[in-house]
């Protein structure tokens, strides 16, 4: 064990929405134990972590400790090295939580030297890294590993116009563990909390209090953060063993909007500028009424009539990603993925091929799927008919839902 005193935190505070709300990602079986326990086995098998702090959600403490202490290994491990195990609650932000262990090894004076940040629900590094990441921290002070990024990187406006092109041999897609002096990093935190600010990462706040920089050393390509399910190597194989028995069913969706001044145009979620926009009891949204409807028959769940009557003023101007959302849980709670869905849009004006992209994102946002499960495009009326003379827009979707 190392002479200096290192101290470990897992962050695992999130709720895992787009596991579709079920198991946390970091309580999912992984190895011998589960995604967090492997966490924990990795860093303690470099010998060197003495203080573990696994930042959990409000009242989670039963769940966390029993995915935490599922690998016999890792038991072994904590009670041979007499490892300081706790389970902090988080905060309502990343950055909240991470304060809050900090906050936990300050206050409790155990005041490690070092301290190495880490997502939980990146279980692929190797003890290696964890050994590289302690070695640069006490070198330099503070070191994060990284990855060149696969695509190139651009700068975007809010609008969704490129801004910046950027070097991509200047840019860097940073990992976790993010490792720092344990009084430097526990200072700049209580300064950001002072300020009420929030920053994307801890090296930032590091950079923003501290005036120091961080070391830059090469991370894995493996140490990916899971997201899906499906990034659970051995779920992956499931998946594709058990497709034999696995069941399909696709379903249809349909909606028509007049088109009116005075009422903005709503896209997938998206408002785009334009001179008229849907009437409607809702917002009028009549893409993502298409595809609540086809998610719904698929399902044998109804239509969105039966779920959202427009009789009923509460839906009055209703946001329809809520609508869309409220019945995709109700169709997931049945068992049902989304393999994919592909919408037809009809409208003769704007031009709606600028805003696919941020449209496919806000429906797979809404369905905590990934983007590249939706596909949307755009027909004009050729100038004939209601959708011709610009009156109204029409959508058709089809998706196919498994289990
Ligand atoms: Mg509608």
């Amino acid at each position: 064990m190392n002479s200096k005193s290192i101290a470990l935190i897992i962050v695992a505070a999130g709720s895992s929405t787009r596991m579709g709300g079920q198991t946390k990602k970091e309580y999912l079986p992984l190895n011998n134990g589960t995604v967090l326990s492997t966490v924990a086995l990795t860093f303690l098998k470099s010998n060197q972590i003495s203080n573990i702090a696994v930042v959990i959600p409000h009242n989670g403490i039963k769940e966390a400790e029993e995915a935490f202490y599922k690998d016999s290994e890792l038991n072994s491990i904590i009670s041979n090295n007499q490892i300081s195990v706790n389970f902090i609650e988080g905060g309502q932000t990343r950055q909240s939580s991470v304060y809050n262990a900090l906050d936990f090894f300050g206050s409790k004076s155990i005041k490690p030297d070092y301290v190495l940040i880490h997502d939980g629900a990146r279980p692929f590094l190797s003890t290696e890294l964890v050994n590289k990441s302690i070695k640069y921290t006490i070198q330099y002070g503070a070191s994060v590993p990284a990855v060149n990024p696969v695509d190139t990187q651009k700068e975007i406006e809010s609008s969704g116009f490129i801004t910046r092109h950027l070097l991509r041999k200047n840019i860097k897609a940073v990992q976790t563990p993010q490792g720092f002096t344990f009084t430097d990093i526990y200072e700049c935190h209580k300064q950001a909390k002072l300020d009420n600010q929030e920053y994307t990462d801890d090296t930032e706040v590091y950079d923003r209090y501290s005036k120091k920089q961080t070391f830059v050393f090469d991370g894995e390509s493996e140490n990916k953060k899971i997201t899906y399910i499906e990034d659970i190597p051995q779920n992956t194989h499931k998946t594709s063993e058990s497709r034999k028995n696995k069941m399909f069913r696709t379903g249809i969706g349909y909606d028509k909007h007049r088109l009116v001044e005075n009422r903005k145009l709503m896209i997938g979620g998206i408002h785009i500028p334009y001179e008229k926009g849907e009437d409607g009891h809702s917002d009028g949204d009549a893409v993502l009424h298409a595809i609540t409807d086809a998610l719904l028959g698929a399902s044998h769940k109804g239509d969105i009539g039966s779920y959202f009557p427009d009789t009923d003023s509460k839906y009055k101007d209703a946001d329809s990603k809520q609508l869309l959302s409220y019945a995709w849980n109700d169709v997931i709670k049945d068992g049902w993925n989304l393999e994919n869905l592909d919408v037809v849009i009809l409208l003769e004006k704007p031009k709606f091929l600028s805003y696919r992209e941020q449209v496919i994102h806000s429906i797979a946002k809404t369905l905590n799927v990934s983007d590249d499960k939706i596909f949307i495009k755009a027909k004009t009326g050729e100038k004939l008919g209601d959708v011709g003379n610009g009156n109204c827009i029409e959508v058709f979707a089809n998706c196919l839902l498994s289990k």
